[in-house]
């Protein structure tokens, strides 16, 4: 393939090269200036990390760009953090391609810039959206180019909160051990503080019968099978998609509402002024914006729709609210709204929730970090944003009790939850730079605060001349003046 101009792509060698001189242009990184801390003689990190999907990284770069150290942990394989590789379903990106993502404002950190320098412009501009594996690909590339520590394969067991430091407790191939750091960042994904939303009658059926959209299934069985898929959104067409591509015998879309949502408003609200505006908007607004856009609901790509859609064995059911569910010898009997059917397999595409008991290492902020349901619910508002934790400026945990926490504030929630408090800038493609740039700012404001006695005194002790004194002659000594 080559460019429009008739020459080759440069390449990915030629693109690293171009990234290295973006960053001396910028002078970027900024030296580190942090002071080195240890802990009965074990080093401090300035920020632990939890979590190399695409938040983790972002934040990892910003904060590496303002001369912070960070160290990331995933507990996947490397390269298969996140959903793109593992369990995601869709052909392609949901969103468009022009977005810029994790490139924190760096032209050749792009996306673009890396499509280009292998496949060439008009490559680029036949492009419609991001092919899945292609995104991970270039997030794979993004965290190389940039040299990030990541640690892969170190699960997060345990978060342990102190004054003046938090530790974790890392499971790895070695064994259990210990980190520390001053700062902890969660960037554990769209269901970062909890699990999969599934309704209650999944407890009457079987594990192996259902699966919720979020889980490694074995799509492949699903063959000549009768398949449920309880949901109207990206995920759920999505599932449906793959069940029937997988030779599903037919795939019943059981969809709540009357119609499919068709506008996504929240889109509509998406700008560089509420990217900057919406955490400093009073709560009342927050509640107001987020039932809305909850109440309204997300519509699917229409791409993912058709590839439903195209099947003659895909049924689209709106009005059908599930009722009840049970076994009937073989058979997963499913009660709704709108009658009684029968089904071998059902596929909960109903999103996530916070859940904290879904993710027992973080069972010490659980029980003390302040919601936005503690601050009480507004009428009409939709009561699961409550759930969501109330930050403040730094992504960092409240505590309910003012000081009954100490440590708290050292952890910040850089996934999707953050939303009610500060918008979306923790998840999601279209503002991650912007959120990853406000978080690595604010947790350098706090660890410079408090180390400024130590930058006082390195200011003090600083002996590098600016000038020698050889730069200029003395005066001659002026005539003793004669008193009139
Ligand atoms: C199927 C799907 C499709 C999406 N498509 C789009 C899209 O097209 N456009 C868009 O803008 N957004 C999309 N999103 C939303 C969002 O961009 C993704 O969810 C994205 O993965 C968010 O990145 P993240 O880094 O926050 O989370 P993730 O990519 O999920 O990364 C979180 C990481 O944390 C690690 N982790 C969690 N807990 C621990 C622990 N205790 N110890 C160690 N590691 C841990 C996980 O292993 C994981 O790798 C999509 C989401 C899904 C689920």
């Amino acid at each position: 393939m080559t460019a429009d101009n008739g020459t080759a792509p440069e390449g990915l060698e030629a693109l690293n090269r171009r990234v290295a001189r973006e960053f001396e242009l910028l002078t970027l990184p900024a030296a580190h200036w942090v002071p080195e801390r240890s802990i009965d003689g074990e080093p401090l990190l300035d920020v632990a990390i939890i979590g190399a999907g695409m938040a983790g990284l972002t934040a990892a770069a910003a904060l590496r760009n303002i001369g912070v150290r960070a160290v990331t942990f995933d507990r996947r394989p490397t390269g298969f953090e996140g959903p793109w590789a593992t369990t995601a379903r869709m052909e392609t990106l949901r969103s468009p391609k022009t977005l810029t993502g994790p490139a924190l404002g760096i032209p050749s950190l792009t996306f673009r810039a890396w499509f280009e320098a292998q496949f060439g412009a008009e490559e680029w501009a036949q492009l419609d959206k991001i092919p899945r594996l292609m995104w991970m690909d270039y997030l794979r590339w993004f965290r190389g180019v940039l040299g990030l520590d990541v640690r892969n394969g170190h699960d997060i067991a345990a978060i342990r909160l102190g004054a003046d430091h938090v530790t974790l407790e890392v499971e790895a191939a070695g064994g259990r051990s210990r980190v520390r750091a001053r700062h902890v960042v969660l960037a554990t994904g769209r269901d970062g503080l909890g699990g999969p939303a599934v309704p209650d009658l999944a407890d009457n059926l079987p594990r192996e019968r259902w699966a919720h959209s979020s889980d490694s299934n074995d799509y492949a069985a699903l063959r000549g099978k009768r398949v449920a898929v309880v949901g109207a959104g990206a995920s759920a067409m999505d599932s449906a998609g793959a069940a029937l591509e997988a030779g599903a015998a037919r795939v019943d879309l059981l969809i709540r509402r009357k119609d499919l949502p068709r506008i996504n408003r929240g889109k509509g609200m998406g700008h560089a002024g509420s990217i900057a505006g919406y955490q400093h908007l009073p709560d009342a607004w927050k509640w107001r914006i987020n039932s809305y856009i909850a109440s309204e609901q997300v519509p699917p790509p229409r791409a993912s729709v058709l590839r439903v859609s195209q099947h003659p064995n895909a049924f689209f059911r709106q009005g059908t609210a599930l009722v009840s569910a049970w076994m009937d010898g073989r058979d997963i009997v499913v009660e709704t709204s709108a009658g009684t059917m029968r089904f071998d397999f059902i596929i909960f595409s109903t999103g996530f929730k916070v859940d904290w008991a879904h993710r027992p290492f973080l069972a010490e902020i659980a029980a003390s970090a302040r919601s936005w349901a503690d601050r009480g619910v507004p009428p009409d508002a939709e009561e699961s944003l409550g759930a969501m934790p109330d930050l403040g400026p730094a992504f960092e945990f409240r505590p309910k009790v003012a000081g009954a926490c100490p440590g708290l504030e050292r952890v910040h929630c850089f996934c999707y939850p953050a939303m009610m408090s500060h918008g979306t800038v923790s998840g999601d493609i279209p503002a991650i730079s912007d959120g990853a740039a406000r978080l690595s700012q604010a947790i350098a404001a706090r660890l410079y605060v408090e180390d400024v006695a130590t930058h006082f005194q390195r200011g003090q002790d600083y002996a590098e001349p600016e000038i020698f004194g050889d730069e200029w002659v003395p005066a001659p000594p002026l005539p003793i003046a004669v008193p009139a």
